[in-house]
């Protein structure tokens, strides 16, 4: 079994809804299981500033599905959850949005998957769920708490549950 880390993100529509239920059909999908789920945070829009507040998570995983096999799965879910994208608008407004930040220690680099993700330990909206779950991981030679500890989280509010 592997062990995968994945980042949810979203700012249309019920998003922690949306989460919910795009982490319980990757789990069918991919014959995986949950180990770790992160709380919801509300954070501000990254890359593209001028759009509605985002909702970010990240959950453990664990699958016997190959690196893209896995990716073809979040695509899909991606796809059922109402993917839109405006195609002028890199880092824009969507319902969900799933990347694989971790597979392992799986390190490569091709045209439609690079792990681990890029750029990871650029956004605080990552790193702040994944501390939650995976503090103590070493990504790409960094652990995920000295990741954290060296970025902003100005603005980044974790959510209460929703029960
Ligand atoms: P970013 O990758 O900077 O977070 P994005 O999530 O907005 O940007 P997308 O349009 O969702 O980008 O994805 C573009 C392509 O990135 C996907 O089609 C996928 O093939 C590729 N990709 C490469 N590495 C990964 C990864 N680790 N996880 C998910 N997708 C990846
Ligand atoms: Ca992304
Ligand atoms: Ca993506």
């Amino acid at each position: 079994m592997a062990s995968v880390l994945i980042a949810l993100g979203g700012n249309v529509g019920d998003v922690r809804a949306t989460f919910a239920k795009a982490i319980s059909h990757i789990c069918g999908m991919a014959q995986a299981a949950v180990i770790a789920r992160s709380s919801d945070y509300r954070t501000p829009p990254w890359g593209d500033e001028d759009q509605a507040a985002f909702i970010n998570a990240c959950v453990e995983i664990e699958t016997d599905l190959d690196p893209h096999a896995l990716l073809f799965v979040m695509q899909k879910v991606e796809q059922k959850f109402g993917r839109t994208r405006d195609k002028d608008r890199q880092w824009g407004p969507r319902t969900l949005d799933l990347d694989m930040i971790a597979y392992d220690d799986v390190s490569f680099r091709k045209p439609d998957l690079t792990l681990p993700h890029p750029r990871l330990f650029e956004r605080a909206f990552v790193l702040v769920p994944l501390a939650e779950i995976a503090p103590d991981r070493v990504i790409a030679g960094i652990r995920v708490r000295d990741g954290l500890a060296s970025v902003s989280t100005q603005g980044i509010e974790r959510l209460a549950d929703t029960g």
